[in-house]
């Protein structure tokens, strides 16, 4: 930003100019290390998708008080609670044109453009017209842009800020639409919608090619219909197409296509368990973060990037508690990385919140193993012991949550790849048993068991058959995806002993945080309720004015 000082004009010395010049920047210079005035040059946002307020509960209550939480052991608070301490934190409220609840089509289409939005519809207004989105105008700027998600960068929360269709579903077109509006960076999972759909054939050059290029580390698969090759058009657009952890690392130049998966990247508890392990060749939401900002930040007029921590949702709707923790733990060890960088400069605006809450999640307490009368060291306990009415959950409750060494919905594929004779109950519970601290009976094994497993079965715009949905105890029309009906009841065996409830198997529309960091002027603005088309036009402005 340019602008004119006549005053300037007025002092004659060149000596006068530098005092006067000292005196003015100095104190900024103190406070910041670039100028204060210097307006708003990036702008990151970091989507947390599902995280509402329970579930930052959940992260901060493991931080806290688990016995042996990694944040006591590092000596550091989560980044989260840093960044609410650094930065302006608010309330957001999140609901889709006239209706109740979002989905993350409509939530990420309205503050990826200020515009209200149908559920499921992707980078449309609530009249089905394409949108303007923050990127976009970043790109008319001349910014440079780009995309990170552990799910599919194709995928409603990336995807309604670089693709305009009328449904989320529509993958492929999604993949075209994001190819041609040229986003810089784009890392995430998803090959399946980037290559044609000759490559499903094993025997085919395509899948040969492929197998190689990817190291045989993902798996080669298209869910395209027809036979164009998305990564070949990207290549001769000028990216470098990457698909290990070591591609990203070495990718060199101003445009980068990292797809490390077929479909979503592999779990938080995945990537806990398997951080260190010299095999890895999945990088990480930090890892594909961190070279995202290294790539965007050469561009001297600056960027715009999409962060998404993609599977705390996904984790929610499988209503599973372990999962959920890791997948925050990723998000937060990604923004610990993002706002140290944010914060070693003054041009940056850092966004963190969430596009609706999943599961109704929450600690609850019972009347469940109600722990044992104990002494009290307070007079009013000389005597006597205090017997407590409820069970209100103990911190080692937390360490056990953490300590779950498979997602429930690797749980249960393991299951499923047993022969059919031996899918039993006791086969679930030795499973599970196996791979959490909460363990389970043969006769729980059975309650899990007694609903009919489902397929997926969504196609295009309409579940084929209501009459497909099993029937559980209650709340039977909130659980509607296919096998998630199986993990809910997982969570509903276990919930006495992690004095964990969970209210959905959807979304629910519980206010969810925003968190901005950055120059005092502009996140003054975050302190308040405000709607995601709301935020979503500030930050607009903000990058854009
Ligand atoms: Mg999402
Ligand atoms: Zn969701």
């Amino acid at each position: 930003m340019k602008r004119e000082y006549p005053m300037f004009s007025r002092f004659k010395s060149l000596f006068e100019i530098r005092c006067i010049i000292l005196f003015l920047v100095l104190p900024g210079v103190l406070v910041f290390p670039e100028a204060s005035r210097a307006g708003v040059k990036n702008v990151i946002i970091i989507v947390a998708d599902g995280m509402g307020f329970q579930q930052v509960a959940l992260l901060n209550a493991y931080a806290k008080y688990a016995p042996n939480s990694i944040y006591r052991a590092r000596g550091r608070k989560t980044a989260l609670e840093a960044m609410t301490e650094a930065g302006v934190a608010g309330f957001v409220y999140h609901e889709a044109a006239d209706v109740l609840v979002t989905d993350s089509a409509a939530s990420a289409t309205q503050f990826s453009s200020g515009k209200w939005a149908g559920s499921e519809m992707l980078g449309v207004d609530k009249d089905g017209n394409p949108t303007v989105t923050i990127l976009e105008r970043a790109e008319q700027l001349g910014k440079s842009t780009g995309l990170v998600s552990d799910t599919r960068i194709t995928h409603a929360t990336p995807a309604a800020f670089a693709a305009h269709q009328p449904h989320r579903s529509m993958e492929n077109e999604i993949a075209v639409d994001m190819l041609n509006n040229d986003v810089d960076v784009m890392l995430g999972g998803g090959l399946r919608y980037w290559i044609p759909r000759s490559a499903n054939d094993r025997k085919s050059e395509i899948h040969r090619e492929l197998t190689k290029r990817t190291q045989g580390k993902v798996k080669i698969t298209s869910k395209r219909k027809d036979g164009r090759n998305l990564l070949q058009e990207a290549e001769s657009k000028g990216y470098k197409t990457v698909f290990t952890k070591e591609q990203l690392a070495g990718a060199q130049g101003n445009k980068v296509l990292g797809l490390f998966s077929p479909s979503g990247m592999p779990d938080g508890i995945w990537q806990t368990l398997n951080e260190k392990s010299p095999g890895r060749t999945v990088p990480n939401l930090k890892e594909m973060t961190a070279k995202a900002i290294e790539v965007l930040s050469k561009n001297d007029k600056g960027f715009f990037l999409m962060v998404e921590a993609g599977q705390i949702d996904w984790a929610g709707h499988a209503n599973d508690a372990g999962t959920m923790l890791h997948e925050l733990i990723q998000f937060d060890e990604t923004l610990n990385y993002v706002l140290s960088w944010a914060r070693s400069r003054n041009d940056t605006l850092l966004i963190v919140t969430a596009d609706h809450e999943t599961g109704g999640f929450g600690f609850s307490y019972s009347r469940a193993n109600v722990p044992e009368a104990r002494d009290f060291p307070g007079d009013r306990f000389k005597g006597r012991k205090f017997k407590p009415s409820f069970n209100f959950g103990n911190h080692g409750i937390l360490d056990k949550i953490y300590k779950q060494k498979l997602s429930y919905g690797r749980i249960l594929s393991r299951f499923y790849q047993l022969p059919k004779a031996r899918q039993t109950p006791a086969a679930m519970a030795e499973i599970i048993n196996a791979n959490t601290e909460f363990p389970i009976t043969e006769e729980e094994g059975a309650r899990i068991l007694k609903v009919e497993r489902n397929k997926y079965y969504a196609k295009g715009n309409k579940y084929l058959d209501q009459d497909v949905f099993p029937k559980i105890d209650d709340f039977d029309a909130f659980y509607v995806y296919g096998d998630n009906i199986r993990t809910d009841l997982i969570a509903r065996v276990v919930a006495a002993q992690q004095n964990v409830v969970w209210s959905t198997g959807t979304h629910t529309n519980a206010l969810v945080p925003i968190i901005a960091y950055g120059p005092e002027d502009v996140t003054s603005w975050f302190s308040r309720m405000s709607h995601t088309t709301e935020w979503g036009q500030y930050a607009m402005d903000v990058l854009t004015k």
